[in-house]
């Protein structure tokens, strides 16, 4: 009987090179085929470690027909390697169809561990990561993005989000109407390469410092936001989504959104755009 290969899934780095393991390089040398996100990306990372593997395009437009080719290069005994653009495949990346259809066909899947932007930018928070929720990217559009935040505002593990630099001000605006001005944050920006930058500080100075300098704007982005921890220390026990949604119920958008603010101290403008959101969702 034909014994079949093994699905090796193998992080890459998130930037810098040599952020790669030594067994990491050893597989993907001695693999049949290497099935990778984008293959020209890719191919510098191979280029740079002196790997001729031949590589597959498996992104998530073609996973399904690809994971056909590559279950029958198992079948016949052959080993095969998953990368993704960067870091560990799978955490926002593609390659859950093809792993589930090998553990159905009963052939080894074997993890390659090594960097994720996740636990890289986790591990220099400062933040409890005893437990964490990770929510990977928000939704782009702006309602569905406050209202998946709204409905994490009580959550008491700390949160992680990925973003992409067009969006990276309009979301921690979001979450510092939504979380409210004293929630600490921690931004991670490109992570491991020259411009590095790991800031935390409640989120309304969080936010001040994003939007005053447009070079904090550039690259990949991880956010981090501690858990609630109840009412804040400063005294105001009011938490500005519950007491917009009970002040909504009476009054126009407008006049919510100002009462609020005096309320509970937080922004007006931020305010009113979490209003408007709440009430189209009331509206529903
Ligand atoms: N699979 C990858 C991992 O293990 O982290 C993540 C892939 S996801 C498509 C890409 C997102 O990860 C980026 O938009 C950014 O939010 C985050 N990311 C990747 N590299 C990063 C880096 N060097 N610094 C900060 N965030 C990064």
């Amino acid at each position: 009987m034909q014994v079949c290969g093994k699905l090796y899934v193998v992080a890459t780095p998130i930037g810098n090179l040599k952020d790669i393991s030594f067994r990491g390089l050893d597989i993907l040398k001695s693999v049949h085929s290497i099935a990778a996100e984008d293959t020209r990306h890719s191919g510098s990372l191979l280029k740079h470690y002196s790997i001729t593997t031949p590589m597959v395009s498996l992104h998530s437009h073609n996973e399904a027909a690809r994971t056909e080719k590559i279950i029958q290069w198992l079948h016949q005994g052959h080993d095969i390697a998953l990368i993704s653009d960067a870091g560990t495949p799978l955490i926002s990346d593609p390659g859950c169809y093809l792993t589930q259809a090998a553990h159905k066909e009963n052939i080894p899947v074997v993890p390659i561990p090594g960097a994720s932007a996740l636990t890289t930018a986790l591990c220099a928070s400062g933040l409890p990561v005893k437990g964490f929720i990770f929510e990977g990217f928000l939704p782009a559009k702006a309602k569905a993005r406050r209202d998946q935040l709204m409905a994490l505002a009580r959550e008491p593990r700390t949160l992680v989000f990925y973003e992409a630099p067009h969006r990276i001000v309009p979301m921690v605006e979001d979450m510092l109407a939504i979380f409210g001005a004293e929630r600490v944050a921690v931004i991670a920006r490109e992570l491991t390469k020259r411009f590095e930058t790991i800031k935390r500080a409640p989120l309304d100075e969080l936010q001040a410092w994003l939007v005053a300098d447009a070079n904090q704007q550039r690259g990949e982005f991880v956010v981090m936001i501690e858990g609630y921890q109840g009412p804040t220390s400063s005294g105001k026990s009011y938490d500005a989504t519950e007491v917009l949604t009970i002040l909504l119920k009476q009054l126009p958008v407008k006049q919510a959104a100002q009462l609020t603010a005096d309320i509970t101290g937080e922004k007006k403008n931020a305010l009113y755009k979490l209003a408007l959101s709440i009430s189209d969702k009331n509206a529903q």
